[in-house]
Formats: structure tokens, sequence, C-alpha cells
């Protein structure tokens, strides 16, 4: 039975302080020691940070936005006549490697955030 407190969770507001990489509490504390180390516990409100594990989640997040933002870019390239196999060199490839780490920590971030939300952490298994 989950008590009062855990009723009351906004998973929307969570997940939006997740992707802001703060504590989906408080949204204060940062959620990361670094660019991707979770911190145990947030350092302003105290909340448990460390049991909430995204684990194969996060890069099918990732690789779904990726292939989305990919997929439009080759469009547009090739409905505007520049879609030869140099551009698509220099401006994919580069493409492909800086999104997925732009959007590392704002996904787990989310997740986190949603997982928080609904109570799914793994602090039973422990
Ligand atoms: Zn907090």
């Amino acid at each position: 039975m989950p008590s009062s407190s855990e009723q009351t969770r906004k998973t929307s507001m969570a997940i939006w302080r997740g992707l802001k990489c703060r504590c989906p509490q408080c949204g204060q504390g940062w959620l990361f020691h670094h660019y991707l180390e979770q911190v145990e516990h947030c350092a302003v409100c105290g909340e448990p940070l460390a049991y909430y594990r995204v684990g194969l989640i996060l890069p099918l997040l990732v690789i779904t936005v990726l292939g989305h933002v990919i997929g439009l870019v080759m469009l547009e390239m090739e409905l505007r006549g520049a879609g030869s196999p140099l551009v698509y060199l220099y401006v994919l490839v580069p493409l492909a490697i800086i999104v997925p780490l732009a959007i590392l920590p704002s996904c787990k971030g989310a997740i986190i955030g949603l997982l928080w939300a609904h109570g799914w952490s793994d602090e039973q298994d422990r």
C-alpha cells in the first residue's frame, strides 16, 4: 500500500525535473556526480536516489530519439538535393556522435524521474 506522499507524486513534474538532471522530489539537487554517475542521495532534500536504476531502457530511448533525428536530417537533405555521401559523412557522423552524448544525461534523468514517481526502485532486492 503506497503512502499518501507516494500517491501525490506528480509523474510529469518528476520527469521534467529529471530532464533537467535535478532531484525528482525537490527539483534543486543534482541527480549526477559527473556525466552519468548517479548520486546516492539528493544533496538538498536527502531523497535516496541510488536505487532507481535505468537499465536497458536508457539505450533504447536514446537510440529511438537518435534514429528519429538522423532520419529527419537525412530526409531533409535528400529533399533539398544535398544527399551526397561526403555531406552525409561530414554532417551525419558528427551528429550521430554529438546527439547521444548530449541527450544521455537528460534521458537518464527523465527515466529516474519516472521510476521515482511510481516508486519502481530495486531497493527491495538489497
Ligand atoms: Zn532533492
